[in-house]
């Protein structure tokens, strides 16, 4: 994919759940593809409990070719229904969670660490340029693109891009600037 004999560039703010599994995907095409994130460098501590991913959450992982490998952690658990009982143990109900045969996928119990683990392991396999200690600071918009300013190791810099993908978390620094939240 390239305009004017140059590859479209795009910049991902936030190496989180959402910013990788976006660089994975997106990695597909032939782009030139930024990740800039926050942290200094990978977690290296377990970090959050456990996430409950539904089929379409499964379904992503396996598009991505990455949910055998969740699987087969040792947190992976896949959960048919959720049972509801009241406070002397006597069951109020079941809600089914779907399965394979309905959704293509069952949902899964896991650990967050595992799947931000297993994605931060498939964006150092493909090679996609993630910067740590890279914190996106201000962004101006273009006719033809976007500038994004960030800071690097104390450094700032700048970069024109096609397009920024705001995956900063919660706390994002890029999104409220175009989205009133
Ligand atoms: C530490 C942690 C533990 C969690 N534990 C659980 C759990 O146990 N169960 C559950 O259901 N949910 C949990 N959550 C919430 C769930 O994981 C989030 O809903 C999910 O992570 C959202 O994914 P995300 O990629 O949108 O955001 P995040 O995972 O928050 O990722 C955003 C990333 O952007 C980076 N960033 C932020 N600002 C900038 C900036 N200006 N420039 C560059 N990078 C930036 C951050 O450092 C972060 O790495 C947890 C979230 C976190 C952060």
């Amino acid at each position: 994919m390239s305009h004017g004999g140059e590859k479209f560039q795009v910049i991902i703010a936030g190496a989180g759940i959402a910013g990788a599994a976006m660089a994975l995907f997106l990695s597909r095409l032939d782009i030139h593809l930024t990740i800039l994130e926050n942290r200094t460098c990978r977690p290296n501590t377990a970090e959050g409990g456990m996430i409950m991913f539904g089929p379409n959450g499964m379904n992503v992982l396996h598009g991505l070719g990455l949910s055998r490998k969740l699987l087969q952690r040792e947190t992976g658990i896949q959960v048919s229904h959720i049972t509801i009982r009241d406070g002397s143990g006597d069951l109020i109900g079941q809600v089914p969670q779907g399965s394979v045969e309905c959704h293509g996928s069952a949902s899964t119990a896991l650990l967050r660490w595992d799947i931000h683990e297993v994605l931060l392991d498939a964006l150092e396999e493909r090679r996609i340029d993630l910067r740590w200690s890279s914190r996106v600071e201000s962004t101006e918009e273009l006719d033809s693109g976007i500038i994004v300013r960030w800071s690097e190791a104390g450094e700032v810099k700048e970069k024109k891009a096609d397009l920024l993908i705001g995956a900063d978390g919660i706390w994002s620094t890029t999104r409220p600037r175009y989205l009133s939240l």
